[in-house]
């Protein structure tokens, strides 16, 4: 299965990604992920990406579409892959069905996880994430009395971008530039809307039980 998690930032669509992906046996593909990896790790891909990220911004579709054709080319993703955060654009989101179209793909589904804004305020002012396994926890939502990871004890980690000012920035961003993509989905006729308020579990349930057409 080929498909794309949408929404706001703080929607959930990294916590869901990784169930969704380990259900689905799948790759889960985040650019985020990779960009914050390239700016860790110092790379010249780092280096460029981290000024638009402080701020906010998106790292130019250039630099962005160049990155995701070498992960989709991978042989990991021959087979299906679960995309996170990309596209963010309708020019990305163009770019992508003509890089598919020419490998003989096409994506099965676009789920768009759905919140409204005060709660995607409340994700992202208690999101913290684990240094060492990349795990999404939620300070208030995960009851969270420390800063280790329950999973593999790793400390956890405010991303600069969460800080109130960024997260202002990034939401209208978010309105400007990706919002117009439910509708260039819609138009494609594979935008399924996923009600994504409620346990984390819960809304794995509904986007699975979205996916089931698909899947198989
Ligand atoms: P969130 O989880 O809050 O939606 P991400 O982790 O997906 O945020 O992205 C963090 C930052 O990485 C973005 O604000 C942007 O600067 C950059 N980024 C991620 N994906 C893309 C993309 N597809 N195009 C451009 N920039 C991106
Ligand atoms: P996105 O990738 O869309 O930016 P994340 O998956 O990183 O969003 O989630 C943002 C924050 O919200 C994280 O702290 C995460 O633990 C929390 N979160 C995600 N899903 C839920 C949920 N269903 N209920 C409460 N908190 C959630």
């Amino acid at each position: 299965m080929r498909l794309v998690l949408v929404g706001p930032p703080g929607a959930g669509k990294g916590t869901q990604a990784q169930y969704i992906a380990s259900n689905l046996s799948i790759p889960k593909i985040s650019t985020g992920d990779i960009f914050r990896a390239n700016v860790s790790g110092g790379t010249e891909l780092g280096k460029l990406a981290k000024s638009y990220m402080d701020r906010g911004d998106l790292v130019p579709d250039e630099v962005t579409v160049a990155m995701v054709r070498d992960r989709l080319s991978e042989e990991d993703a021959q087979d299906g892959f679960l995309l996170d955060g990309f596209p963010r654009n309708v020019p990305q989101a163009e770019v992508l069905r003509d890089m598919l179209k020419e490998w003989g793909q096409t994506l099965d589904i676009v789920l768009n996880l759905v919140v409204d804004d005060d709660e995607v305020v409340r994700r992202l002012a208690g999101r913290r994430t684990c240094s060492q396994c990349g795990r999404i926890w939620h300070v208030e939502f995960d009851d969270k009395k420390d800063d280790r990871c329950d999973a593999c004890g790793g400390q956890l980690f405010q991303r600069d971008d969460d800080k109130e000012e960024t997260v202002r920035h990034r939401l209208e961003v978010y309105q400007q530039q990706t919002a117009p993509l439910i509708e260039f989905y819609a138009d494609e006729g594979i935008l399924v809307g996923v009600d994504a308020t409620g346990p984390v579990e819960e809304v794995t349930r509904r986007a699975m039980e979205a996916l089931r057409p698909f899947a198989g």
